[in-house]
């Protein structure tokens, strides 16, 4: 039988606290969303894994370090509104719903949008609404966003997505093509028309595979 509290809370302190994310309230999701609910079964004996596993329609739940990543660089918080695109499992939502008000989370395949927001009823967790679709342009319908998190990588961030961030807003991509390894970017709107890009280091995610990402 596993332990899969015992393995939960291990993982926060040796994967994530241990590598320098200090964040109480991401910690505290961490602790709360059980990762084995956004895998196939047959996986469940590595849910708290340091590293990616498959998922349905040949896609990928990301290692929990680079969620905990994505969302601590981000700035997702309390009160917030945060974006992601390419939901996957669903997995990065639910835990960014622990923390803020509001999250809109948009997939390209139906399957897996499906399997989604099926576990956020589950679960529960009524604060995630998963959009079946293409959000390489976001969804304009709810923004501004506080935070919004890309977990497929594209060929640049498009203006789209920008435009929908706050102000004092952050948002975390990966950009670079599939299969070499890509840089993930932070951006922050600084103000209405200016915003500031940096570096947080070498990743490998699926592409982003829509209008204003690569052509599928
Ligand atoms: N954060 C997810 C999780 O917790 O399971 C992992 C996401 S997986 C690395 C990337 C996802 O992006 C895939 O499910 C893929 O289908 C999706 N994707 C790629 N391009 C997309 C697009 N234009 N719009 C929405 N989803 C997209």
């Amino acid at each position: 039988m596993i332990d899969h509290a015992a393995a939960r809370e291990a993982m926060v302190a040796r994967q994530i606290e241990a590598r320098g994310i200090i964040n109480p309230a991401l910690s505290a999701a961490l602790r709360e969303v059980p990762r084995e609910a956004f895998i196939p079964d047959s996986l469940a004996a590595f849910a708290y894994d340091d590293s990616p596993l498959p998922i349905e329609a040949g896609q990928t739940i990301s290692q929990p370090y680079i969620v905990a990543l994505m969302i601590d660089s981000a700035g997702v918080m309390a009160s917030g509104r945060a974006l992601e695109i390419g939901a996957g499992s669903g997995y990065a939502a639910a835990v960014m719903s622990r923390i803020a008000d509001r999250v809109i989370a948009i997939e390209r395949h139906a399957e897996l949008a499906r399997l989604a927001a099926a576990r956020m009823a589950r679960l529960g967790y009524h604060n995630v609404r998963i959009v079946h679709g293409d959000g390489s342009a976001g969804w304009p319908d709810e923004a501004p966003y506080d935070a919004i998190l890309a977990a497929a990588s594209g060929s640049h961030v498009p203006d789209a997505l920008k435009a929908q961030l706050a102000i004092g807003g952050a948002l975390v991509m990966p950009i670079g093509a599939a299969h070499v390894v890509q840089s993930l970017v932070k951006v922050v709107r600084v103000g209405e028309e200016a915003f500031e890009q940096e570096d947080l280091g070498a990743v490998r995610f699926v592409p982003l595979i829509g209008a204003e990402g690569w052509k599928g």
